[in-house]
């Protein structure tokens, strides 16, 4: 992870974007570029300057963690260091991140730099290199991935009649910590029978019992790393229905998987699911995307859905979850994160896709 690489690409970029520095404010842009991974941190960017700001909570850990940027901590805002660089560096167009100034901040960082400084908004200028994870990366991920898998394994034995959905929940937070992980990617979707029907289901009260279809979307987290995985298995025999979708959803997932490789759209990898699940007539139960990059953010570019025309690059990690939900009755989602490559994909996770029965 070679942050003042990465540091520099945006630095390339300041003359195609017409600034002449660039503000970054986006907390997973400044860890991607910087590694400081506290809760406050901005990096702007000018040709021949860099400056981290953070506040007096984090004057330490930047020194350990950004020991070759020049850095500021100020418990005002940034703005003033903002102000005074702009000022002697005389930037007089400085580009910001669209996606994560809000309309007061933007406002606010306007009046303070007063005529002399014009702001540009900009998107996806870190973006464009976290899309494609370089070998640490793919290798914290994966790390990550090995907890997920190790609690999926674990959980299988704790299932019950009478254990309930939060409790499996926070089970599952157990084994990955056990696991290796330094937390959780995202709170455990644990679904129980007709739950199974709501994609992000809040894990409840409800209480397991037989036939119920179990739908659990797990993720650990390693060094800021994220991990993303569902299965859906069965507590008993479920319907005959439920068997079949589960079925279609496996058939669809590796329908798609089969033609992941660097340059397919977004669009096409969706495609390639959703005919399988619409041919079988349960479209309309297929209500999201098919997927998203994960990184340092548990939903990242790039996106795979039915509007997405973002092409996969080579070494992007992107999800393949197809689910079907069927209100009142339960659903299926089966969900695996893969690293792209030039002639294919590699799935990142073990963990079976065969419907369980417990
Ligand atoms: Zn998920
Ligand atoms: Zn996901």
């Amino acid at each position: 992870m070679d942050h003042q690489l990465r540091r520099r690409a945006v630095a390339a970029r300041l003359e195609d974007l017409g600034v002449d520095a660039f503000l970054v404010t986006d907390l997973a842009n400044t860890r991607y570029l910087t590694g400081f991974t506290g809760s406050n941190g901005q990096l702007l960017i000018g040709g021949s300057f860099e400056l981290f700001l953070t506040d007096g909570r984090y004057e330490e850990q930047a020194r350990r963690e950004l020991p070759d940027v020049d850095r500021s901590a100020s418990d005002r805002s940034y703005r003033g260091a903002v102000v005074e660089r702009c000022a002697s560096s005389s930037v007089a167009r400085l580009g910001v991140e669209a996606h994560s100034m809000t309309l007061a901040e933007h406002t606010r960082l306007g009046e303070a730099l007063g005529d002399d400084v014009e702001l540009v908004a900009a998107e996806d200028v870190v973006e464009d290199g976290r899309r494609v994870k370089d070998d640490e990366e793919r290798e914290l991920i994966r790390r990550a991935q090995a907890a997920t898998d190790a609690a999926f394994v674990g959980i299988l034995d704790r299932f019950a009649l009478g254990v309930s959905e939060g409790w499996i929940a926070r089970e599952l937070e157990r084994l990955m910590l056990d696991a290796g992980a330094d937390g959780l990617a995202f709170d455990p979707i644990v679904a129980f029978g007709e739950n199974a029907a709501e994609p992000h289901h809040e894990p409840g009260h409800r209480v397991l019992e037989e036939g119920d279809v179990i739908k659990l979307d797990i993720g650990a987290l390693v060094e800021g790393y994220h991990a993303d995985m569902t299965r859906t298995i069965a507590f008993g025999q479920p319907t005959a229905e439920l068997q079949k979708v589960h079925d279609i959803v496996r058939q669809a997932q590796q329908a798609a998987i089969d033609v992941v490789r660097a340059g397919i759209t977004g669009v096409e990898v969706d495609a390639a699911a959703r005919s399988v699940i619409t041919e079988a007539g349960y479209g309309g139960g297929f209500v999201h995307g098919l997927g998203h990059g994960v990184g340092l953010e548990i939903h990242e570019q790039p996106w795979l859905g039915t509007t997405r025309t973002n092409e996969l690059p080579a070494g992007s990690v992107v999800t393949i979850e197809p689910g079907v939900y069927l209100p009142g009755i339960g659903g299926v989602r089966i969900e695996d994160m893969v690293e792209v490559r030039d002639d294919g994909c590699a799935v990142v996770g073990v963990s079976t896709r065969e419907l369980i029965e417990l």
